[in-house]
């Protein structure tokens, strides 16, 4: 058993894990219905079912690779790099491994020896060179805030939408700022506001990831005491050790408060509500579902889904493998067909899912748009 590799820093972290894996397949193919499990990886289910795409096959080759058996690099980079990155082979592991990890570091080595596959590679290109993975250029990341009239002197809170509101989906942030808003705070934001890292990082990009991150600490010193609310769940582990909280949060805490008060136009609709992969096991995760409960919304899916079956949108998916991507939207759709409206927790998942709907599927919306559209707002008087 290698224990330390200076050629496989990365994987050389997990090594002793690398050898507990028992084969067991529940990252595979498993269905077990009282826990809720039904073959809880995307990539298997979606776009090919081979175990050598699923958790239990990172393990392998990285135990492979470590152990100095010969490897096509590249064969090995397409598969590492379709995955979403959902997480859901961790949490369904028996025993506790860490396969999602696994594949971060694979990606890292792979990054290392410059095997990043084409779409991936365009992926990373763009990260550097404009700051979001969109393609867009990076002074097209403000137009989300045109005539919104924010308070840049003296805020009382920061809203920072992360790239995918920012690009894909201005209408959560404004949504979002708008309630904000109307719950009296002086919502401001970041001058020439950067990305957070989240997309490099997801990418095996540690080093780039780790440096947006630490420059976004660093213009934090200017706003020293101001909470920073944001839309993307995936921004999430990048402000870590930052005064941050996500929208949802943000509004469960000021309906809890008083600050905010919501109500109804007319009865809202039936709704499904899509938690998204990245904040699982975190009070992000379930902070959508609390506000549209505590607001007397009803619920078609009242319980998170311990393993649901990722959208897709994550990990470089949709770069790497498009159709694949697709027919997990589909897939995600059709699960919540029966309610009129599926609300998203995630800003980039709904903006993934808005690109694969069809005339007939449920309407979507994020927590802030969704309030936006049946709910009339209030302050703390
Ligand atoms: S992180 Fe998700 S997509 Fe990747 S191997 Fe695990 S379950 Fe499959
Ligand atoms: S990684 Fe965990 S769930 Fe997957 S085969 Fe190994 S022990 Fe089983």
């Amino acid at each position: 058993m290698p224990t330390d590799s200076p050629t496989l820093p990365l994987l050389a972290a997990f090594s002793r894990e690398l050898y507990h894996c028992s084969d067991c397949s529940y990252c595979v193919d498993a269905v077990w219905a009282a826990r809720g499990i039904d073959r809880v990886c995307p990539t298997l289910a979606h776009h090919d079912s081979r175990p050598a795409y699923s958790g239990r096959g990172y393990l392998a080759a990285a135990r492979a690779w470590l152990e100095g058996r010969a490897l096509d690099e590249d064969v090995l980079a397409e598969r590492v790099f379709t995955c979403t990155g959902c997480g859901n082979c961790e949490t369904v592991c028996p025993i506790g491994l860490h396969p999602h990890a696994v594949n971060a570091a694979l990606r890292g080595e792979l990054l290392a020896r410059e095997r990043a596959p084409e779409p991936i590679a365009r992926l990373l290109d763009s990260i550097a060179a404009e700051d979001n993975p969109f393609g867009r250029p990076r002074q097209a990341r403000p137009a989300w805030s045109s005539n919104l009239a924010l308070d840049l002197a003296t805020p009382g809170a920061l809203y920072y939408p992360g790239c995918a509101a920012a690009y894909a989906r201005p209408v959560e942030a404004r949504a979002a700022v708008t309630v904000m808003q109307a719950a009296g705070v002086r919502v401001g934001g970041f001058a020439d506001e950067p990305c957070c890292g989240a997309p490099a990082r997801e990418l095996g990009d540690h080093v780039a990831a780790a440096a947006s991150a630490a420059a976004l600490a660093t213009m934090m010193d200017l706003h020293a005491g101001t909470k920073i609310v944001h839309s993307g769940l995936e921004c999430r582990r990048q402000l870590q050790g930052l005064p941050a909280q996500t929208f949802g949060e943000w509004c469960l805490q000021a309906l809890d408060t008083g600050r905010l008060r919501a109500t109804p136009r007319g009865t809202p609709p039936l709704v499904a509500i899509f938690d998204g992969c990245q904040a699982r096991d975190t009070p992000a995760a379930a902070a959508s579902r609390a506000v549209l409960a505590k607001l007397g919304v009803s619920i078609a899916n009242p319980d998170v889904a311990n393993h649901g079956v990722c959208c897709g949108a994550g990990g470089g998916m949709p770069a790497m493998q498009p159709a694949g991507a697709l027919r997990m939207a589909r897939a995600k759709l059709a699960e919540h067909a029966a309610a009129p409206t599926i609300v998203g927790a995630d800003v980039r998942c709904l903006a993934h899912l808005d690109a694969a709907r069809r005339p007939g599927d449920p309407a979507l919306a994020t927590l802030a748009e969704f309030l936006v559209a049946h709910f009339d707002f209030g302050a703390r008087t």
